[in-house]
């Protein structure tokens, strides 16, 4: 049944004004697509920072080497490193993030939680049984994407990470994260793209430096290291020799050129790692491999002084290099150079 109107427009006047009234929104809707079809133009990352077809050198030599887990979660792979570590890998988002399940005696902490595309909760409810608390090695959104899944949450005792964590990650400034060339694979079954995003969260454990997270027969000691961002840390994991890095260090170009970076403190602390190389054998990155050689700390060090005096080889676009190296690359801004 068609419900008559209280307007009835009658007459060439009428008419006019009925079409204004009809063709207006469509009008609208013209102009707002093209504002946006600019606006991700212009929002568009350098290829220097996201190559296209980044996928086509997946998947990276490290998986083959590794001890594949199944998971009923077909966004992430899950690979066992050694007893009760296993890295929860997000390889068809451009982040490539990686997130660490880390279990001891008493008591199991995810390291970091990825994007929040996928259901990381059930990922980890499949590997144990024991609760699981987050602890983020910094306070961006690849890195707290699923920290809401979670009750007890730690960072490192600093503003600018616990503001992260309480600030809720709009879906306006996700969703470029999940179009185009960002994504190559379906995102999971029920995921609305359209409300995606990272709710806010209360940190309930702010950690300091050396202090110790003790698992029940293994425990991980913070290691504060600010440079990437203000609240960056990384994790000892003495017993099995392992550090997990987060940002401050992974295989691929890292990312020290965002306005939330500050380049002397980035290289003291990776000075800081370096001074510390016979504690551990591998690193757990933040992205890419979970799984690489403690000896790149060394080289990364080397690069930066290299960097900071003017030397090494760099391509440039809009004020931001990438020096290249073997095993990991550096995008600084130009103007972090003093020399
Ligand atoms: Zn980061």
């Amino acid at each position: 049944m068609q419900k008559k109107g209280k307007f009835s427009p009658t007459g060439v006047n009428g008419n006019i004004l009925f079409c204004l009234i009809m063709i207006l929104p469509i009008f609208l809707a013209f102009v707002q697509c093209s504002v946006e079809k600019k606006q991700d133009a212009e929002e568009k990352r350098s290829e220097l920072i996201q190559p296209a077809k980044w996928w086509e050198k997946l998947p990276r030599p490290i998986y083959a080497k590794l001890e594949k887990v199944d998971t009923t979660q077909e966004w992430f792979e899950v690979y066992k490193l050694l007893d009760g570590t296993y890295a929860v890998y997000e390889p068809y988002q451009f982040e490539e993030a990686i997130c660490y399940l880390v279990i001891g005696k008493e008591k199991a902490v995810v390291i970091d939680t990825g994007t929040g595309i996928g259901d990381l909760k059930k990922v980890v409810s499949e590997l144990t049984h024991m609760p699981v608390s987050v602890v983020n090695t910094h306070g961006h959104w690849d890195h707290i994407g699923n920290n809401y899944q979670f009750e007890e949450i730690a960072c490192f005792n600093n503003a600018d990470c616990i503001n992260r964590l309480r600030t809720r990650v709009e879906n306006s400034s996700l969703k470029s994260s999940i179009t185009g060339d960002s994504i190559w694979k379906p995102l999971p079954e029920g995921f609305d793209a359209a409300a995606w995003e990272i709710p806010p969260v209360e940190p309930s454990i702010l950690l300091e430096e050396g202090n110790i997270i003790d698992l029940g027969d293994r425990t991980l000691e913070v290691i504060h290291t600010p440079g990437h961002s203000p609240g960056s840390m990384c994790l000892l994991d003495k017993k099995n020799r392992i550090l997990f890095t987060g940002d401050t260090f992974f295989p691929g170009p890292l990312y020290a050129y965002p306005e939330d970076v500050n380049i002397d403190d980035y290289i003291a602390s990776v000075e800081k790692l370096k001074s510390r190389l016979d504690e551990y054998d591998y690193l757990c990155a933040g992205h890419n491999d979970p799984w690489v050689k403690s000896e790149v700390i060394s080289r990364v060090s080397a690069a930066f002084q290299e960097i900071m005096a003017g030397k090494g080889e760099y391509k440039e676009d809009k004020g931001i290099r990438r020096y290249y190296y073997e095993g990991f690359d550096i995008l600084i801004r130009a103007d972090m150079i003093k020399n």
